[in-house]
């Protein structure tokens, strides 16, 4: 099927930040063909029209979340971390069944679907029924199976084996895409990270894991070993090939030095770490370096958002603050940190940028609404995209250009009927 889509301009996701008025959009068997000025455009021949009052964006991606934790949003509000994370959150997820992650991440999905967000890195327990759920809503997903040791769970090379046999099994149409999610360096021991990493190496698969989220959790292995934790991965070969670390909060320019000889990715995820109080990660830096970085919301429960545009605007309002500085992030910057920054972060330069090539991820964002004026100049939409705008201005979504929303709906589930069962669940898991 061919579709042209005509938009009031056409908000690239490129880094220059580029904004084309009155643009035009072509699809064809699921990418895109060709963007630009209606003015230029090619004979549209038979493809069906889609007339936008709004602006059309990439789908955004998300590099960092645990959707599923939907069940357990704004639980234990107010706790310091170590008794939120006893009292509330581990033994309501050690009662978690694969049918609660389907429903809270179908949910999930439906959410992060209706603000723009087409893609996500999740990495949480029973990630085949993560799969199944973005195979009903329509998303993508690159999907970490998480390693961890925990009470009830098989030893660590079982789940290390498990997680190989699933992303080595899976059809290759770039939907769902599997990676390997190890926790982190404090949870994981470092032999089964590196052999984590060998496998992933092995089969170009996504090593997804947390690093320095908080200023006290290396200090064991430092202990231990004396070295940071990036100096204790590269000395255990698990950097190298497609890493991608969330948080790295708490990172010196020695251990940036090294994600930078080891083109290690960064999940930046500023609500979490602003709401959990870990700090505020050396964005600027790490940008100024050519250190890949892109957004992530964190899960639901430590955020409690699904709406990355709301991270974009924090991640530009503190990086600021930290440089003190207005220009320190600018918005088109900003922007492309959950487009196409976010794609190359999690090595998929399939997504993320309106051009010729790409899948034909998109979302219409309806600017009639005073956040979207005044407009001087094409580029202020992509300002009133960062400072003003957020999940709600977002109308239609396409992934592989099928609408997955329409008109602020989805087009495959029943968020009512889904909220209500995930409000059941979570009482459940509540009540043990
Ligand atoms: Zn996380």
């Amino acid at each position: 099927m061919r579709l042209r889509f005509t938009a009031r301009a056409l908000v690239i996701g490129d880094r220059a930040g580029t904004v084309v008025p009155d643009g035009v959009l072509d699809v064809e068997g699921g990418l895109i063909r060709w963007t630009g000025p209606a003015a230029e455009a090619p004979d549209a021949g038979g493809a069906e029209r889609v007339e936008l009052p709004g602006v059309l964006t990439p789908g955004l991606v998300n590099a960092h979340s645990h959707a599923p934790m939907v069940l357990f949003r704004g639980q234990g509000e107010g706790l310091p971390l170590d008794r939120w994370l006893r009292e509330v959150m581990w033994p309501r997820e050690a009662r978690l069944t694969g049918d609660d992650v389907e429903t809270a991440m179908t949910a999930a999905s439906a959410e992060m679907l209706g603000n723009g967000v087409t893609t996500s890195v999740e990495m949480y327990f029973h990630p085949e029924r993560i799969a199944a759920a973005v195979g009903v809503t329509g998303a993508r997903a690159v999907i970490a199976a998480p390693l961890i040791p925990l009470p009830g769970l098989p030893p660590l090379d079982e789940q290390l084996a498990g997680a190989v046999a699933l992303a080595t099994g899976a059809p290759d149409d770039g939907t769902v895409e599997y990676g390997i999610g190890p926790h982190a360096a404090y949870t994981v021991p470092l032999p089964v990270l590196r052999a984590a990493a060998e496998a992933a190496r092995e089969h170009d698969l996504l090593l997804h894991l947390h690093v320095a989220e908080t200023a006290t959790e290396g200090a064991g292995l430092f202990a231990a070993h004396g070295s940071s934790v990036p100096a204790l991965l590269a000395a255990h070969d698990v950097l190298g090939g497609r890493v991608l670390a969330a948080h790295c909060v708490h990172l010196d320019d020695a251990d940036l030095d090294l994600w930078q000889e080891y083109d290690v990715a960064v999940a930046h995820c500023p609500a979490s770490n602003a709401k959990l109080a870990s700090g505020v990660a050396p964005l600027r830096a790490m940008l100024d370096r050519g250190i890949r970085v892109g957004m992530g919301t964190d899960g639901p429960a430590s955020n409690d958002g699904l709406d990355l545009l709301a991270d974009v605007r924090l991640a530009a309002a503190l990086a600021r603050l930290a440089g003190r500085s207005a220009t320190a992030l600018p918005a088109a910057e900003a922007f492309w940190l959950a487009t196409g920054g976010a794609a190359e972060a999690i090595g998929r330069r399939d997504l993320g940028v309106l051009e010729a090539g790409r899948r034909a991820d998109l979302v219409h964002v309806d600017t009639r609404d005073l956040a979207f004026e005044p407009v001087g100049d094409p580029r202020d939409l992509l300002a009133h995209l960062v400072w003003s705008g957020g999940g709600r201005h977002v109308a239609d979504v396409w992934v592989g250009g099928r609408q997955v929303v329409r008109a602020g709906r989805s087009t495959a589930v029943d968020v009512d009927a889904l909220r209500a069962e995930v409000v059941a669940r979570a009482a459940r898991l509540a009540r043990g």
